[in-house]
């Protein structure tokens, strides 16, 4: 779709890395957007940043924590007051949380991840799903990972709570596809954001680069992916062009995830 004129489209975890990149592809295409972060300053950059080169775009800012409930209420009700309906939403807001074996994982950043991953999405689909069965049409593009439908060495809760993304979608699809709403997911691989950057250096805190490039190697494409390339997917799944896909999470990782044995 080229265009997303007069769509209201509402972006968790905008403030930078895959929600940013897809933030700045829309308003390039015209869409209203409401921009939801945890993290009020680099909102606020990324805002002006957006702003600078989209000048035209309608932009609302909601500072909220997508694990609390009455705040998931707030962004909802803020997208409504600013632009009267919500047509996409991209469920994006995610942490990796640690990297530690199962049995030494430490139980508070396990729950933390689970309030965000797993509730923090199951509240946007619960308060915005309504507005769309009112407007009787709505596309949502939930986070999962490759970790959604595969096994990630050291990241259990990331792991569990993506394939309880997975399962959320699927289960949103067949009770809402026939109120027009579709919902789909995508697995992104390794994309290079400040998360995938952090967890490299926990993979080799003496030289991250050299994890970055030995996980590349690995990838059928021998890099890893962009942020632009994941908007691009992204917005395709936000669209009407998106038309009877639904309940699919869709990888986006290079053909990676599709390797058995050595390659
Ligand atoms: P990132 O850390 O670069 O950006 C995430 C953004 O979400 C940040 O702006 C952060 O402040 C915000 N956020 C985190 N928790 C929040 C909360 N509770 N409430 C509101 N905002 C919150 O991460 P990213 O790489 O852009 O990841 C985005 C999503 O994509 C996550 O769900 C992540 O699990 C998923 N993902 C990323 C990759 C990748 O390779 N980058 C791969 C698979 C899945």
């Amino acid at each position: 779709m080229n265009t997303f004129k007069d769509k209201s489209i509402v972006i968790t975890g905008a403030a930078m890395g895959l929600g940013l990149a897809t933030a700045k592809y829309l308003a390039v295409k015209n869409a209203n957007l409401t921009l939801v972060d945890y993290n009020e300053e680099a909102l606020g950059k990324a805002a002006e940043e957006i702003l600078a080169t989209s000048p035209e775009v309608k932009l609302k800012t909601v500072k909220a924590d997508v694990s609390k409930e009455e705040d998931v209420k707030r962004y909802v009700a803020e997208a409504l007051n600013a632009f009267g309906k919500i047509d996409g939403f991209y469920n994006n807001a995610g942490i990796e949380g640690r990297q530690a074996p199962l049995t030494n994982y430490e139980i508070d950043v396990f729950k933390k991840v689970v309030d965000i991953n797993l509730l923090g999405v199951y509240y946007g689909m619960r308060y915005v799903i309504p507005e769309m069965q009112k407007q009787g049409s709505g596309r949502i593009v939930n986070v999962a990972s490759v970790g959604g439908i595969r096994g990630v060495l050291n990241q259990t809760p990331y792991v569990a709570t993506k394939h309880a993304v997975a399962g959320m979608t699927k289960n949103a699809a067949l009770e809402y596809a026939r109120d027009g709403v579709y919902t789909n997911a995508i697995a992104p691989g390794a994309i290079l954001t400040p998360m995938v950057a952090e967890a490299f250096k926990q993979v080799n805190p003496e030289d991250p680069k050299a994890a970055e490039a030995e996980f590349a190697q690995r990838n059928p494409t021998k890099r890893l992916g962009k942020p632009e390339e994941v908007a691009s997917l992204v917005a395709f799944l936000l669209s009407e062009d998106c038309q009877y896909v639904n309940g699919q999470v869709i990888a986006i990782d290079g053909g990676e995830s599709n390797i058995y044995g050595n390659a």
